[in-house]
Parts: structure tokens; sequence; C-alpha cells
């Protein structure tokens, strides 16, 4: 079995960030971000590219931004497949349907890191499926908020499956 070698999580982290710029996608620092450690992608308009704003600052180390930031690009791969109706509705700023979209750009960017050579061994995965669990949590819980309570369990329990 050949074995693939583990990257340095600072290679790691410049992998993803080549991969962004190939796509003409610009990433921005944000100072208010810092305080948060949130990312956010942001569609681009006519004569402005698609941007990924990250925190100026932050705690998280190289390896879990080189998640982070491949979830961003995984939501460029996400808007870039669906038709415009379905992007609407994911903007409409629903819980459900941002939990979705989430969903859907956390499997993008597994997609991203196997290709970059990144999630190989079982601790980059372990780290990798914890983060992507942490971060789809918080918007799991907001939906289940939004649902009156006798469906919410049975809510709690689909979600986990999608
Ligand atoms: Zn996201």
């Amino acid at each position: 079995m050949d074995e693939k070698a583990i990257l340095s999580d600072e290679v790691a982290k410049d992998r993803i960030l080549n991969r962004i710029s190939s796509e003409g996608i610009r990433i921005r620092s944000s100072f208010s971000k810092s305080a948060t450690g949130q990312y956010t992608y942001y569609l681009g308009e006519d004569k402005i590219p698609p941007t990924i704003e990250v925190p100026q600052f932050t705690d998280l180390s190289e390896l879990i931004q080189a998640f982070a930031l491949a979830h961003e690009l995984g939501h460029h791969y996400v808007y870039q497949r669906i038709s415009r109706k379905k992007a609407r509705l994911f903007k409409s700023g629903m819980t459900c349907t941002t939990y979705w979209n989430e969903k859907l750009a956390w499997r993008e960017a597994e997609k991203i890191l196997k290709e970059e050579g990144i999630l190989v061994d079982e601790q980059t995965n372990c780290s990798f499926f914890k983060y992507k669990t942490f971060c789809l949590n918080t918007y799991k819980d907001q939906v289940v908020h939004s649902i009156s309570s006798p469906f919410k369990f049975l809510f709690g329990s689909v979600l986990l499956l999608m």
C-alpha cells in the first residue's frame, strides 16, 4: 500500500489558499471577524470578484484555518453548481436552507481537502470531523430552536441523517 506523505499544517493551508486564488476568489482580512473567528464567503457581482473574508487575527491552528478556508471555497463550488432559484433560497436566511447549504459546503470541503492531499491520515480526518461537527452544530441548534417543540426531537434526528 502506498502511504501518502502527511503535509505540514502550513503547507496544507498554502495549498488551499493557492486553490482559492486560482479560482479568482479574493481574500479579505477583517479585524472585526477576529473576535468571532468567523470566515464568510461572498458571491461576486458584475465587477466584484467573489470574496472570502477571514479574521485578521486568529488563534486557530493552521490546519483548522485550512479546513475553514476549504469550507468557504466549498460554498463557492456549491453556488456555481446550483440554479438561481436554489441560490436565492439559500440566501433567504431561513434556518433550514442555511443548514442544508452548510452541509453541502462541508461535503465540498471534504472533497477539496482529499484532492489536495490533506485528508490522508486518521488524525487529520478526526480533526476535520470534529471541526465540521462543531460548526454544523451551531446551525443545527438554530434550526431546532426555530421549530415548535413536538417536532423538535424528530427534526433533530432527521438533520443528523441528512
Ligand atoms: Zn458555511
